[in-house]
């Protein structure tokens, strides 16, 4: 739907953690009305009807998604099949009671419990201040296609990560410096560069708010089955740990960490 330049400079002025779902429902509530472009009025109306109504609207749970399932370019890897299975985890968990129970006075939407996708390591959906971050990760594999030694792989790697042996002819990729983005892969014209296995890095206990922290990540790449089992143990940790309201970041210490990444990343793709 199209946007006056008024409205867009508007909706930028709410706060962004509600932003995405103000845009949405602004766009909702204009076609419903039979509108085919959004001016002022339909996002003031609208705002004004959600954040008067914010304790409404909060299911207990945030799950949101990068641009990447819209045709993004950059994309690495998608978490379609995943996202949809963490969303369907996320409403057996029933996480609204849990903080109904927990939290005395009103919900907020910064009570919910977050988990965000982005599917390269641009990562515009922010997963270093989510509880639990995705990045979709593509792994370069070597082939024994010959290698041309046009560099085009050395000129897309944005992180130095990958070099030409000349004496053997073949690329070398530093999986020390490698962000698992991809584009090495795409821009390998005789396919001496190929995708290898698909998976995800994961970022935990991030968030912002008056103590804000960085998400950290775990030192290896996840499979779909491993992503959902530690998203899994992620909420259990959660509801087992969480009184009053407190944020995942706030109760998952350095122990929880290593017990984590020893238990995860002992069968990861890298
Ligand atoms: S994180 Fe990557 S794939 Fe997703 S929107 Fe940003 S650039 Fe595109
Ligand atoms: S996948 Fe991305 S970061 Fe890794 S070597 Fe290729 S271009 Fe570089
Ligand atoms: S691996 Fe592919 S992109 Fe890199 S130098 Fe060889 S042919 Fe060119």
């Amino acid at each position: 739907m199209k946007w006056t330049e008024e409205a867009e400079e508007a909706v930028k002025k709410v706060p962004f953690f509600v932003r995405k779902r103000v845009r949405e429902r602004v766009e909702k509530e204009a076609s419903e009305a039979g509108k085919s472009i959004v001016t002022i009025a339909e996002v003031k109306a609208t705002q004004q009807r959600y954040l008067s109504g914010m304790a409404s609207e909060i299911k207990g749970y945030q799950l949101d998604t990068c641009f990447g399932p819209g045709g993004c370019p950059n994309r690495a890897y998608g978490g379609d099949d995943l996202l949809k299975r963490i969303e369907m985890l996320l409403k057996e968990e029933d996480l609204l009671g849990f903080l109904e129970k927990n939290v005395k006075g009103d919900l907020k939407f910064h009570h919910e419990f977050r988990i965000t996708f982005s599917d390269c390591p641009n990562a515009c959906s922010q997963p270093q201040i989510k509880d639990i971050g995705i990045i979709g990760a593509v792994l370069p594999a070597i082939t024994d296609e010959k290698c041309s030694l046009c560099e085009a792989c050395v000129g897309s790697c944005t992180e130095g990560a990958v070099s030409i042996d000349k004496e053997k002819e073949v690329p070398v990729i530093n999986f020390d410096l490698c962000l698992k983005c991809g584009k090495c892969i795409k821009a390998c014209p005789t396919e001496t560069i190929v995708s290898g296995k698909n998976g995800f890095r994961i970022l935990l206990g991030g968030k912002l708010g008056r103590h804000p922290r960085l998400a950290r990540e775990l030192g290896c790449i996840l499979n779909d089955d491993a992503a959902f089992e530690i998203v899994k143990a992620c909420i259990n940790l959660y509801k087992n740990k969480s009184t009053g309201g407190k944020r995942f970041a706030e109760i998952f210490d350095e122990a929880d960490f290593n017990e984590f990444e020893a238990r995860f990343c002992k069968n990861a793709l890298l």
